[in-house]
């Protein structure tokens, strides 16, 4: 065995224990380093770029299930419209009204996370939680019958600080919490999307049940 297999046949195993999805971030990488995590069972792929994304759908095989993990533009959604199975990085009406008409236009319901802003840096995308609660209990929101919002996608600070990654953690984690039991019209919140290569122990342990790992199996890009 390959190290990279062995360390994805660890991965797995852990998650496993937690019921937690993996996510494997293929962003930058060739298809045919794909192929072969799929060859070892995986078929959660994690993309950023639209184009790239497109253009790997069409040469993989089609039982992979498509993650868009990266900042999506709202001219960009009809292209990942027809196949995506979830996308991460939903942060505005807007955006959510864009998808929505494209599930209509490809008679599907597309299955979105809203990213909520955790990190203590300004760069980060993502609701802070006045943003949040204006956009779930929007009434525009009930009009949207071809997405579903299935719960919140969140990126803990860069830091060595593993007390304050885990803090911002636990706090997405109160904010589903929070919500899920509430009878949100064209929600369904039960997946909370955090931890990364560097961070997804901590994620795991407050709670997350999709981490999205890259270059802890694909090698730093
Ligand atoms: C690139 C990326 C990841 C994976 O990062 P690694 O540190 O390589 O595991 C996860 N989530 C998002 C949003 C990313 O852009």
């Amino acid at each position: 065995m390959s190290a990279h297999e062995i360390t994805f046949h660890q991965i797995i195993e852990q998650l496993n224990k937690k019921n937690v999805l993996l996510v494997a971030v293929s962003k930058i990488k060739p298809v045919k380093v794909i192929k072969e995590l799929y060859d070892l069972g995986q078929r959660d792929f994690g993309e950023n770029y639209v184009q790239e994304l497109v253009d790997k759908e069409t040469k993989l095989p089609k039982d992979i299930r498509w993650h868009f993990i990266g900042h999506l533009q709202t001219n960009k959604v009809k292209y990942i419209a027809p196949f995506v199975a979830l996308i991460h990085g939903i942060d505005s009406l807007k955006l959510l009204k864009e998808v929505n008409k494209h599930g209509e236009k490809n008679e599907r319901v597309i299955d979105v996370l809203l990213q909520i802003h955790i990190a203590s840096e300004e760069t980060k995308f993502g609701l802070d939680e006045i943003e949040l609660a204006e956009l779930l209990n929007s009434e525009e929101l009930k009009n949207f019958k071809h997405i579903c919002i299935r719960g919140f996608m969140g990126m803990a600070s860069f830091s060595d600080d593993a007390q304050k990654v885990r803090k911002e953690f636990k706090h997405l984690k109160i904010l589903l919490d929070n919500y899920a039991p509430q009878n949100i019209t064209n929600a369904q919140l039960e997946i909370l999307s955090m931890g990364m290569s560097g961070d997804y122990e901590i994620a795991v342990e407050e709670g997350s049940s999709m981490v999205r790992i890259g270059s802890l199996l694909f090698g730093n890009r």
